[in-house]
């Protein structure tokens, strides 16, 4: 029996996936993924991302992630409301810190992240929120306002997990933890998280899967692999891959398309 799932985040409009998008998003469904969000990373992005989303009946997010907040241009809190009036844009985002790279000077990435959350706050659609090396930040800027959504690729330690659950987030969790150098932090706060926090994703074509074998002839991940994601969680979790499979489904569905219908 085919099990399942949603991807709550797939980089679809990547160009690592021209020619071959079709291709991917039929070796999806094969893999039983009905449903993809499809992440805006800016403001062309987030019109890309939506119109993938109307054509193959899954969801998006418009918002401008923090490597281009140097980019922002000034109307873009206008730009993204426009976008949310369609009922395929569910969540607000990719928006955070990232203090890992710093493609953005860390003033700008916080002011351009303050402005998604008052939109957030304002419109009540759920944040998809990034976080690399920048909690303390995150966490004060989450303090200051209120918003729900959730911490994508969550990669933090016991401290963020604890803070961002006591916040409400749900936590995203990618192919990170089947990493078994750079994920043991993270597979051991995999138990942690609550049945009702709990969203599997794979942020392809990013975060290829370690613990695939054979490994693919190229580095790139694809939403078909969300399945070594749910295994892994799953047996940190001591359940199994249908439990988690479903309780991720039913996460998703609660926090972004309960209020969009
Ligand atoms: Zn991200």
């Amino acid at each position: 029996m085919t099990i399942h799932y949603i991807d709550a985040g797939v980089n679809l409009t990547s160009s690592q996936f021209d020619g071959e998008r079709e291709d991917i998003i039929m070796r999806a469904s094969n893999a039983g993924l009905s449903k993809m969000l499809l992440i805006g990373c800016d403001l062309r992005d987030s019109d890309t991302a939506l119109q993938l989303a109307k054509k193959h009946q899954y969801v998006s997010t418009a918002g401008i992630h923090p490597h281009n907040a140097k980019d922002a241009p000034h109307h873009f809190v206008d730009k993204i409301t426009q976008l949310l009036d369609h009922q395929e844009v569910v969540a607000i985002g990719e928006c955070g810190l990232d203090f890992n790279r710093d493609f953005s000077p860390r003033n700008i990435q916080k002011d351009v992240l303050e402005k998604h959350l008052d939109l957030a706050r304002i419109t009540k659609v759920p944040v998809y929120l990034h976080e690399r090396e920048a909690f303390s930040a995150m966490k004060e800027q989450l303090e200051s306002t209120t918003v729900e959504g959730v911490l994508h690729c969550f990669t933090g330690n016991r401290e963020a997990l604890e803070f961002y659950l006591n916040y409400g987030l749900y936590i995203g969790i990618t192919g990170w933890v089947c990493d078994e150098r750079r994920g043991a932090e993270l597979q051991s706060l995999i138990p942690l998280i609550p049945d009702d926090k709990l969203l599997l994703e794979t942020d392809a074509p990013y975060l290829l899967p370690r613990s695939l074998s054979p490994k693919p002839k190229y580095r790139r991940n694809e939403p078909m692999y969300i399945h070594k994601v749910a295994h892994t969680v799953a047996q940190l979790r001591g359940q199994t891959i249908e439990h988690i499979a479903k309780l991720s489904v039913k996460n998703f569905n609660r926090l972004f398309l309960a209020g969009k219908n």
